[in-house]
């Protein structure tokens, strides 16, 4: 399917989501894709909104497309927060780096500063949105345009599920979206600044996410939000919320 066709598709879908689905919301992290999922839905499909969590761990790069972004779209993402209290107790139990010593804390942190906020971000929501792709990870090889998100409770649409990474720079390039300053320095995926690093020519785009991290110590180079069916009450439990 060439590239044309894969954005009438993605309009089509869209227009879907914005009629049958609202309220929807589009969790936008301004990597690439998502650079090409805010480019339609700022200028076409207003009806969605769009959001972001900001984890306080953000590298300087994504703040700055934020920014540009919000000039150019004349729109501004809702922006979610970790709860300080909770940021701040774990930051003086286990110090700003404490990702690099234990999956446990890596996986804490990515609670507090992503998990729990991405939660309030849906609360009440029938929808939401976003750019993964099969050919991202293995762990998203079975990925569907749509699925129900069972932890949620509600409908998750992946409308770039079958593009491919050329389909989302030609779009960019075709289309004059901006884009992370970082992808240009060998960053293919961007996250958090202590848990992203670039990646060598041919390697695998997750490798530079929590490279720290081996799949058979509980890493899972994924942060909690995209895993499906994942158990976190012990982990609400050690960080200390009940709700
Ligand atoms: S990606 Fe790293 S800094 Fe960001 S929330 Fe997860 S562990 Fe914390």
């Amino acid at each position: 399917m060439n590239l044309a066709t894969k954005v009438a598709n993605l309009r089509d879908l869209l227009g879907r989501i914005e009629r049958d689905f609202s309220p929807a919301a589009f969790a936008n992290s301004f990597g690439a894709e998502d650079m090409v999922l805010t480019d339609l839905i700022a200028r076409e499909f207003r009806g969605i909104q769009i959001f972001t969590l900001d984890t306080l761990r953000l590298p300087k790069e994504t703040l700055a497309l934020i920014d540009v972004s919000r000039r150019k779209y004349n729109s501004r993402p809702a922006t979610y927060t970790p709860i300080f209290d909770l940021a701040d107790d774990f930051v003086r139990r286990n110090g700003l780096f404490s990702m690099y010593e234990s999956v446990e804390n890596r996986k804490s942190c990515c609670y507090i500063r992503k998990v729990e906020p991405l939660n309030r971000a849906l609360a009440l929501k029938k929808s939401w949105l976003t750019g993964l792709r099969r050919e991202q990870a293995p762990s998203r090889s079975d990925l569907g345009e749509s699925e129900f998100d069972t932890g949620h409770k509600l409908t998750k649409f992946n409308p770039l599920v079958d593009w491919t990474g050329e389909d989302v720079w030609a779009y960019i390039r075709a289309n004059d979206v901006p884009y992370n300053a970082l992808h240009d320095k060998g960053y293919p995926s961007i996250g958090c600044e202590p848990c992203t690093r670039a990646v060598k020519a041919g390697e695998d785009p997750r490798a530079g996410r929590w490279w720290w991290e081996q799949a058979g110590e509980g890493g899972q180079q994924e942060c909690g939000l995209h895993v499906r069916a994942v158990d976190i009450s012990r982990l609400k439990s050690k960080v200390g919320v009940t709700a």
